[in-house]
């Protein structure tokens, strides 16, 4: 069993057992913890990260960039701007995959594509990708 936190400066948005965490990093795509990892520092990309909870329930959240850090009996993700799967608003998301998609179609940039991927994150963690 692992201790987790999901944090903003402001608030504390989740904390709670689990025996696995998923979630993605700059560097080294989609990483799992387990307890007994050995401690890692890492850059998060806008993701969807999955907490296993002890009881079996899976808490989704939207992570949009930030830290993880980890060791053996606990995982820490540090972000700024984050949800909890229950507190999307996915037709708020959806909109926003349709503009960024949208503007796309024009000049690629960097904006863009990081607004698309945390429309694409909120979507993943609320399991609504792919249903538009
Ligand atoms: P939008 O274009 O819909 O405003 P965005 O990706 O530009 O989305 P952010 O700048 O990432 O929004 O976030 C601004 C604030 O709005 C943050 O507090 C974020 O948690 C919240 N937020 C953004 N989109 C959603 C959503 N679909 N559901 C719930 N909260 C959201």
């Amino acid at each position: 069993m692992m201790k987790v936190e999901v944090v903003s400066p402001e608030r504390v948005l989740f904390s709670g057992s689990a025996t696995q965490v998923i979630t993605r990093t700059e560097s080294g795509g989609e990483i799992a913890f387990l307890p007994g990892h050995t401690s890692f520092l890492g850059v998060l990309t806008e993701n969807h990260t999955r907490i296993f909870l002890e009881d079996g329930k899976v808490q989704d959240v939207a992570v949009h960039g930030g830290f993880v850090e980890a060791a053996g009996d606990h995982v820490t993700i540090l972000s700024s701007n984050a949800e909890l799967a229950g507190d999307i608003d996915v037709a708020r998301a959806r909109a926003a995959k349709e503009r960024a998609e949208t503007a796309m179609r024009g000049e690629h940039d960097a904006v863009v594509e990081a607004d698309l991927r945390r429309a694409q994150a909120r979507l993943s963690a609320t399991g609504a990708l792919g249903n538009d």
